[in-house]
C-alpha cells in the first residue's frame, strides 16, 4: 500500500499524452527536442501532431502580430483524445493587449498553452541550436508550468522565473526550483485524484 499514489500516478502518466503542436513551417529538430525534454520534465508521454494550420483569426492587422489567448482557446477545442496538455509552437510573433510580445501564453491550471519562437532563435546565428533550443526548452517548458498550476517564482533561476529579455532567459537553468518542484508534483497528484472521483 505504501506505494500506492505514486503507482496512480505512473498509470496516468501511461495513459494521458502531452501533445506538441507545431504550428506552420516549424522545423522537426526543434519539435524533436522540446518533446523529448517535456517528456523529461513532466514524465508524460509525448505526442507531435499539428492541430491548427490556419491561426490568421487571431492576427492583428495594426500590430501585425498573433493574440495568443484566442490561439489557446482553438488549441484547447483541437486537443485529441487522451491529451493531458497541449502546447503549440509557431514562429510568428505573439502578443496580449497589455504587452508589446509575448515569447508564449498558457491557460492557468488549464489546457493549453502556446510558444512563440520567432524572438527566442534571434541573433543566434549559428549558434542557433545550442542558444536557439535552449531558449526554446526553457520557455516551452514554462508554459506547461503554468498549465499544472504552477505561478511565477521569484527565483531568477527557476524556470517559472518571469522574463522581459533574452538575457532573463539566458541566465535561467533548465530547472525548477525545489519549491515548484513540490507544487508540480502536487498538482499530477491532485489531477489524478480528481479523475478518478
Ligand atoms: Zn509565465
Ligand atoms: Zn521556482
Amino acid at each position: 500500500m505504501m506505494n500506492r499514489v505514486p503507482g496512480v500516478i505512473e498509470s496516468m502518466k501511461q495513459s494521458k499524452v502531452i501533445v506538441i503542436s507545431p504550428i506552420g513551417n516549424i522545423p522537426s529538430w526543434i519539435t524533436e527536442i522540446v518533446a523529448k525534454k517535456v517528456k523529461k520534465f513532466f514524465g508524460f508521454n509525448t505526442l507531435i501532431k499539428p492541430v491548427l494550420t490556419d491561426i490568421s483569426f487571431a492576427f492583428h492587422r495594426g500590430r501585425k502580430q498573433y493574440h495568443s489567448t484566442q490561439i489557446l482557446e482553438h488549441l484547447a477545442r483541437e486537443a485529441p483524445p487522451g491529451t493531458v496538455k497541449i502546447l503549440g509552437i509557431t514562429d510568428e510573433d505573439l502578443f496580449i493587449p497589455i504587452l508589446t510580445h509575448v515569447y508564449g501564453e498558457a491557460q492557468l491550471d488549464g489546457t493549453a498553452c502556446i510558444i512563440s519562437i520567432s524572438r527566442l532563435v534571434r541573433g543566434t546565428g549559428v549558434d542557433i541550436i545550442d542558444t536557439g533550443s535552449s531558449r526554446i526548452v526553457k520557455e516551452a517548458v514554462h508554459e506547461l508550468g503554468h498549465c499544472f498550476n504552477l505561478r511565477h517564482c521569484k527565483d531568477a533561476m527557476c524556470l517559472m522565473h518571469y522574463c522581459r529579455k533574452l538575457e532573463d532567459v539566458d541566465k535561467k537553468i533548465s530547472q525548477f526550483c525545489r519549491y515548484c518542484d513540490i507544487i508540480l508534483t502536487d498538482s499530477i497528484k491532485s489531477m489524478e485524484s480528481n479523475r478518478i472521483k
